[in-house]
């Protein structure tokens, strides 16, 4: 007796080759009847013997495309109709996308590779190659359901054969969406040139040393070989930037493994159909030093479009491949203006959607994403508590947005620093865009306390309203990732966040739930002298801590300039903010041991007294002091600031200092905890803010805390700098609404 069943699949089940997998299995099986997309679920409608079914079921949970995340089945039972003959691929519902998901862009995958590379084959050479296994997916689509009438292929008709494969459900091309080929797909273009010659013109330009603008998947890329010290100091004068590495796209994982020492993680992250730039340790080698401008990291990444493996193949060096954005601006996606390239490979495939290349970092078995764009953006987060439709709109620098429905978190990608209107209107777009695709029309928005913030200002927009203090959001977003219960220990380190005292925090050990929090303990503040100012300039910071330190204070060492003038700012607290920040602290230890001048980024200067500690492991931590003060646990920062400048008196060599202040942090994070779970039965303990990007210290911490009986946890697939704040807040904002 034939039994029916209505079958709904969600996850990340369209654009991955879902409905051509379930057609197959069904056939294998044996089952009739049909499936459909309809908004972001595959809903599937099943006949045939029960043990089939069941088979059928396990099936689709156990054996999904590699692509494919499959979040839950759910079965009904509906009365059998005994007509059904066969199984069908259907035409989607054109549904409100309700609970939808949005797959992210795929690198190419092996078996196009071979394709592309295949004199026999109808695609040789040709650069839009994908299937359903790879290709555009979150860059090219306008609305779902998922359809090719809905992307940005909807310009090109198919021609027979490749019509053909589509609907032939055994092809492994059948329904994939941007299926096309040299008759009937996007074409290149350099100048008036187009296809192979274009290509060409293109790849003999950067042979020959130029600066070419390329295409992508989310926007423009500027490219040039590495090795040319011309054409890579070019790209950072078009890009002005002056000392944050440039990214770097190399062939195959050996070429990178020539470039940087690469860990299985490493590899993997490398070769993941996400394809992120990866931040690994530089070996001296052949790249020009204008690449990572004398920092420790360098970004490789491999080639993630068919258009990529065609220049690396053709060039066969390593390619700086970087944003073709002028400062801070956002990248471009619709052309090239106002950048003095050499030239503008192009195609005429619209960018529906802009999503920059993700960052990541590993470490051991742990790794943290400090980009979250293209190939992991915008993939589904989960919520700890159900939220009515809200948009979180995070902090300033690194701004993202986080839409929330029920317990669905979806993390936008990165755009940028909100400085500038331009950025403001990339990052506006993008949310339009999102909400529109999630179908996510927010009733609350969720901001950071500074009300000087751009986009505190932009959640304005929105009657109702929930503030949240900065580190909380860090916080929440590490516990939320991990599913957390409460009560957590949160150990929020970064630049600066405004605190609930009107003063900047960022140094702080918290008692959190998703709701709120008490502050248990903080770095000891100092003043900045000038404000941003000595954020850019470290030797100001420290003058600050040694000069105004708030428990104790140190005497200054010859070589700080402008002592005179930062004396008066502070004696008479002109321009002098106070922060009890880490950031800061890493800052004024960079400064005193001669390592940075100028924080020519965000994080330079702990960056480079990460790389001086580097040949120095085990050192044995600093002095340093922890005092009770106002009911909170202080840490002196000054008492470690002075034995610092003792060592260097002493002649030790600067490295073996710098790796013992950063086992100072260490110790004396795990002695904060410690304190704090003495009065209060806390395990959980969740390490956030950027100066976690740190891949030394974070790895001490989470050792030293580990052997402390705590359970450590870090922002893994959200960031843990202030890309990841939007979440932290949509999940604290979903916590309050759900209890008020
Ligand atoms: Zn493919
Ligand atoms: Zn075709």
């Amino acid at each position: 007796m034939d039994t029916a069943w209505h079958i709904e699949v969600h996850g990340i089940v369209q654009g991955v080759g879902f409905r051509p997998f379930v057609h197959r299995l069904a056939t294998a099986i044996g089952i009739r009847g049909q499936v459909r997309n309809a908004g972001g679920h595959v809903v599937i409608s099943a006949t045939g013997p029960p043990a089939s079914l069941e088979a059928f079921v396990s099936g689709l949970r156990t054996q999904p495309p590699s692509a494919a995340r499959v979040r839950d089945v759910l079965v009904t039972p509906v009365p059998a109709e005994q007509q059904t003959s066969g199984f069908e691929i259907v035409a989607s519902d054109v549904t409100p996308a309700t609970g939808s998901e949005i797959p992210p862009d795929l690198a190419t995958c092996a078996d196009c590779l071979r394709e592309l590379f295949d004199r026999a084959n109808r695609r040789h050479r040709y650069p839009f190659i994908n299937c359903t296994a790879c290709g555009p997916r979150a860059t090219i689509i306008g609305s779902l359901p998922y359809d090719r009438t809905r992307t940005s292929m909807r310009g090109f008709a198919m021609c027979p054969a490749c019509a053909t494969e589509y609907r032939d459900p055994s092809n492994r091309r059948f329904h994939a969406e941007p299926i096309a080929c040299a008759s009937c797909g996007p074409r290149l273009r350099w100048q008036a040139m187009t296809g192979e010659t274009a290509l060409r013109a293109a790849s003999d330009a950067i042979a020959a040393g130029a600066v070419v603008a390329v295409k992508g998947l989310g926007g423009f890329h500027l490219v040039c070989d590495a090795i040319n010290d011309e054409a890579v100091s070019r790209v950072r004068e078009l890009k002005a930037r002056a000392g944050k590495p440039l990214a770097v796209m190399v062939r195959d994982t050996i070429t990178a493994g020539a470039l940087a020492g690469l860990s299985d993680a490493d590899r993997a992250l490398l070769t993941a159909p996400s394809a992120p730039i990866v931040l690994a340790p530089r070996r001296h080698g052949v790249l020009s030093p204008g690449v990572c401008h004398g920092m420790p990291d360098i970004g490789l990444f491999l080639p993630y479009t068919p258009l990529h493996h065609l220049l690396l193949d053709a060039l066969r060096r390593p390619l700086v491949v970087t944003s073709a954005n002028h400062a801070d601006s956002p990248m471009p996606t619709i052309e090239i203006s106002g950048l003095a390239v050499d030239g503008v490979l192009t195609h005429d495939r619209p960018i529906v959607a802009r999503y920059d290349d993700s960052v990541i970092r590993s470490f051991g078995r742990d790794s943290i994403t400090i980009r979250r764009g293209r190939g992991l953006a915008p993939a589904l987060l989960r919520l700890p508590a159900a939220a009515p439709p809200l948009v979180a709109v995070g902090a300033q620098l690194k701004s993202t947005f986080t839409l929330a429905d029920g317990d669905r978190a979806v993390l936008g990608p990165h755009i940028g620093d909100l400085s500038d209107a331009e950025t403001l209107q990339a990052y506006d777009q993008a949310l339009d865009h999102l909400s529109h695709l999630q179908g996510i029309e927010p009733l609350h928005a969720a901001h950071d306390l500074h009300p000087g913030y751009l986009s505190t200002r932009l959640a304005r927009r929105w009657p109702s309203r929930i503030a949240v203090q900065h580190h909380h959001a860090h916080v929440a977003a590490v516990a939320a990732e991990h599913r957390l219960q409460p009560p957590f220990l949160g150990v929020a380190y970064d630049g600066l966040g405004l605190g609930d005292d009107g003063t900047f925090w960022g140094g702080e050990l918290l008692l959190a739930s998703y709701g709120g929090y008490r502050r248990l303990g903080r770095f000891s503040r100092a003043p900045m002298p000038g404000g941003e100012a000595a954020v850019r300039r470290p030797a100001r910071m420290a003058l600050g801590y040694l000069l105004g330190g708030e428990l104790s204070t140190g005497s200054v060492p010859g070589h700080l300039p402008g002592q005179e003038v930062i004396a008066r700012m502070i004696a008479r607290s002109v321009n002098c903010p106070d922060a009890s920040s880490a950031g800061r602290l890493f800052d004024a230890a960079a400064a005193l041991l001669g390592l940075c001048e100028v924080n020519g980024f965000e994080g330079e200067a702990a960056t480079r007294l990460e790389q001086a500690a580097a040949g120095f492991p085990g050192a044995e931590p600093l002095a340093w002091r922890l005092e009770r003060h106002d009911g909170l646990w202080v840490y002196d920062c000054v008492a470690t600031l002075r034995h610092l400048l003792e060592a260097e008196a002493d002649g030790e060599p600067v490295g073996r200092i710098a790796a013992a202040f950063h086992a100072t942090i260490a110790a004396v994070t795990v002695l904060l905890c410690e304190r704090a779970a003495a009065e209060h039965d806390v395990t959980q303990v969740c390490l956030a803010g950027g100066v976690f990007q740190n891949r030394l210290l974070a790895t001490d911490v989470l050792a030293r805390l580990s052997a402390a009986g705590f359970e450590p946890y870090i922002g893994e697939r959200v960031p843990v700098n202030d890309a990841g704040i939007s979440y932290g807040q949509a999940a604290v904002a979903a916590a309050r609404l759900s209890h008020g």
